[in-house]
């Protein structure tokens, strides 16, 4: 079986970002010490459900945020707390603003080996738009610290389809990123989540969204653009310089494999079940703290909710969906059929493969095989 995943939650941000509805706080000061000691102890508590884990994801919130000596403690327990194989892909996830080249150093020391960099734009105005705490010149900076500190796996995150956003300045970010030659790119269209500032902005006219045919056209110029560059489009928002470069870890969530999630709101799979935790910092800490789980559900796929997840995933995905999967679609041969003749999949290998356009309606083709 494979190696399973292990992602840990950082819940803490310097300030929000209007258009984020991830699980974060900004009281990082006061709550960070108990945070660790208490994802220790879910990771003790937890442990006995996995093998050995080959990821470990330090994701947020903004883990970059944290405390050298913190952030070291925290990845000395978790490999005193947990088995971990001999080759482990060790990611960060960090904000320009936080990445000097002794804070990147201090990373390597403690065996981080991959850092997902949330540039978002190398536009200032676009910047000020998302309410990013960095400009485009200190994104440039923390690229050229982290290469200088010796890491080479570095992912930059960028996001496109602003308001206002053209195809030639998105263009511009894209060739930007390029000149820093990453391992990765991760390449999101602008989401409107309920609930957020943006999602109130929009709903009272003062922000207006590209429609359907503006962010089809950035992603597909998007991926033109990657793959001209030698990047493989290997899921709908992600591309790799090369098979070795991709996310070890995401490619767990992508592929079923066991990852197990240990903060505020993480999610976990164990093979068989699937758990959540409550989302509350500090309701989390607190199930921890009376020395129970902070679970706030668990479900068990049943086999039909299982080939439809794997649909759903796998058609985000380059590797695409094996044929006797969609076998237990009736008429599937001539939905399959349909779906090639209008450029949407390729059949290779056994398996139904999106093209670029399939991508680009993944969730559409998932439908058509539900
Ligand atoms: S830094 Fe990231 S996690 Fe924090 S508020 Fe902004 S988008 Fe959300």
């Amino acid at each position: 079986m494979a190696d399973s995943g292990l992602y840990v939650h950082v819940p803490f941000c310097a300030s929000k970002c209007p258009y984020c509805a991830f699980a974060s706080c900004t009281r990082l000061g006061h709550l960070a010490p108990a945070w660790r000691d208490a994802v220790l102890a879910e990771a003790r508590r937890r442990a006995g459900s996995f093998g050995t884990f080959d990821t470990l994801y330090l994701g947020g919130g903004t883990p970059g945020l944290l405390d050298d000596d913190l952030l070291a403690s925290l990845v000395t327990g978790l490999r005193r707390a947990l088995p971990f194989a001999r080759d482990v892909e060790s990611t960060i996830e960090a904000n320009p603003a936080d990445v000097t080249r002794d804070r990147a150093s201090a990373w390597r020391a403690m065996g981080l080996d991959r850092v997902s960099l949330g540039v978002q734009s190398f536009d200032d105005d676009d910047l000020r738009f998302l309410g990013r705490r960095h400009a485009a010149s200190q994104a440039a900076a923390a690229l050229q610290a982290l290469r200088g500190a010796g890491f080479t796996n570095v992912g930059i995150d960028l996001i496109y389809g602003l308001p206002g956003q053209t195809l030639a300045t998105w263009r511009d970010t894209l060739d930007r990123a390029l000149s820093f030659g990453p391992a990765h790119l991760s390449c999101y269209g602008l989401t409107v989540e309920p609930r957020t500032p943006l999602a109130r902005s929009v709903h009272a006219g003062r922000v207006v969204m590209p429609d359907e045919s503006r962010f089809e056209a950035f992603f597909l110029e998007t991926s033109r653009r990657l793959a001209a560059s030698g990047y493989v489009h290997y899921e709908v928002s992600n591309f790799a310089l090369g098979p070795r470069s991709a996310s070890r870890h995401n490619d767990k969530y992508w592929h079923h494999v066991p990852y197990l999630g240990l903060g505020p709101s993480a999610h976990s799979f164990d093979g068989a079940r699937r758990w959540w935790n409550v989302r509350g910092v500090e309701p989390w800490l607190r199930r921890l703290g009376q020395g129970g789980l902070p679970t706030a559900a668990t479900e068990r796929p049943t086999a039909e909710q299982h080939r439809l997840e794997v649909l759903a995933v796998g058609f985000r995905t380059s590797s695409g969906v094996g044929l006797p999967i969609l076998r237990a679609t009736p008429g599937w041969q001539a939905i399959l059929d349909a779906q090639v003749a209008d450029g949407r999949l390729e059949v290779a290998d056994g398996r139904a493969v999106p093209t670029v356009r399939g991508l680009l309606v993944a969730d559409a083709l998932a439908r058509a095989f539900a």
